[in-house]
């Protein structure tokens, strides 16, 4: 079975194509594709595996490959420059397409290269790990990091269509994987209840990717970002919901160093703070917040952070948080299921009580 989703942007509307062997829909894909060049980029640890049946996808078109180097560290100005000078060099005009084949780091680069080049041109998507997939692949942000901030320098620019081949997960390693997760639970508390507890219901054959379970989690984060998206585009609203436990998630990850956990593990653990911070600061009830820690359990995600890390430092690195303002930390928190708010925590005794409880 393939699910449609489509994303009703006006003249910016797309459509992403999900399941196990899409090849009955190559004409589709292709019809994304504008003029006759097309720009394939991928990375040394996605490439070997898959960029051979990605270039046959796009076998009536003049194709040219790029091979950046795999890792967060390489989503840089510096590599989007040399994948432009590359474009530039072979004669890319306007009428052109990127394809972005990899992770989120993949993703994001392209798309802020096709944001710029020639004033913009289109790009697809072919999103290759689940992060990718229920999460940074829809929606149009695009970026590069700079040594001092990461996703410091970016654009909004949406794909012309989303290709979802769920058969690119096989090779995805189990880390990967159970960090992918974190974001699925984090959309469901945020947008649907009932699919939280589908989530808890399915907990052991999701991690052991079943395909028919696969499949519909894929594609029920994905309608409910692209419906948050579609909501906030430019992330002056409601898409800050999207971020429930990265305010805590992103602390964790700048003061341990980026790559030492994955973003979905830091998340994960953000997800018990924002769900505690809930508990005490909205009355989210605790039998859901105790649903959450749970899953997160079954799903073996992070329960406490190392050793050494101190809480002084963590709620440091909050304050680089893009959600803040002149009336000082915030957060997304829960007043129940599907019902998000961001508010201004300004009690920092109970911050740091609540990291203190993490630590190991
Ligand atoms: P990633 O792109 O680094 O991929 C994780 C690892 O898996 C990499 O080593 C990659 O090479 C490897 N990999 C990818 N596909 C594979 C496959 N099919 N088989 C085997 N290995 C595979 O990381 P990610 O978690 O996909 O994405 C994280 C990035 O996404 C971050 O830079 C983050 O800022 C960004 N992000 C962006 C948005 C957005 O809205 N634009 C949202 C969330 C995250
Ligand atoms: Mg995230």
């Amino acid at each position: 079975m393939v699910t449609e989703v489509h994303v009703p942007l006006g003249q910016k509307a797309y459509t992403i194509y999900i399941g196990f062997d899409l090849s009955a829909y190559q004409q589709q894909l292709n019809s994304w594709v504008v003029g006759e060049k097309v720009c394939l980029v991928s990375n040394d640890i996605v490439a070997p595996y898959y960029l051979s049946e990605a270039k046959l996808l796009f076998k009536d078109y003049e194709v040219d490959t790029f091979i950046l180097p795999d890792g967060e560290n390489n989503k840089t100005w510096e590599n989007v420059n040399k994948l432009l000078t590359f474009m530039l060099e072979n004669n890319y005009h306007r009428q052109s397409t990127m394809v972005a084949l990899g992770g989120g780091v993949i993703g994001d680069t392209v798309g802020f290269a096709a944001s710029i080049y020639q004033r913009g041109i289109d790009f697809i998507q072919i999103p290759t790990t689940l992060l990718a997939q229920v999460d940074s692949s829809v929606g149009g942000k695009t970026a590069v990091n700079h040594p001092l901030g990461k996703n410091m320098i970016g654009a909004f620019h949406q794909p012309r269509g989303v290709w979802m081949e769920l058969q690119y997960l096989e090779t995805l390693p189990e880390r990967e994987w159970r960090a992918g997760l974190a974001e699925v639970i984090k959309i469901s508390l945020v947008a649907d209840g009932s699919f939280f507890a589908w989530l808890e219901e399915n907990h052991a054959g999701i991690l052991a990717r079943e395909p028919i379970l696969i499949e519909r989690m894929i594609a029920r984060s994905i309608e409910l970002k692209a419906d948050i998206v579609v909501q906030d585009t430019f992330d002056r609203g409601v898409r800050a919901y999207v971020n429930l436990g990265h305010t805590f998630g992103h602390a964790i990850e700048h003061v341990l160093g980026y790559g030492v956990w994955l973003h979905g593990e830091a998340v994960g653990l953000g997800l018990r703070m924002a769900c505690d911070a809930s508990q005490y600061l909205k009355a989210f009830p605790a039998s859901l917040s105790k649903r959450v820690h749970e899953l997160l359990d079954n799903w073996q995600l992070p329960k406490c952070l190392p050793e050494a890390t101190a809480p002084h430092d963590l709620l440091q690195a909050m304050r680089l948080d893009k959600k803040n303002d002149d009336r000082g930390l915030r957060f997304v928190l829960l007043k129940d299921m599907e019902d998000p708010c961001v508010e201004t925590v300004d009690n920092e005794a109970y911050l740091i009580e609540l990291i203190a409880s993490y630590q190991s």
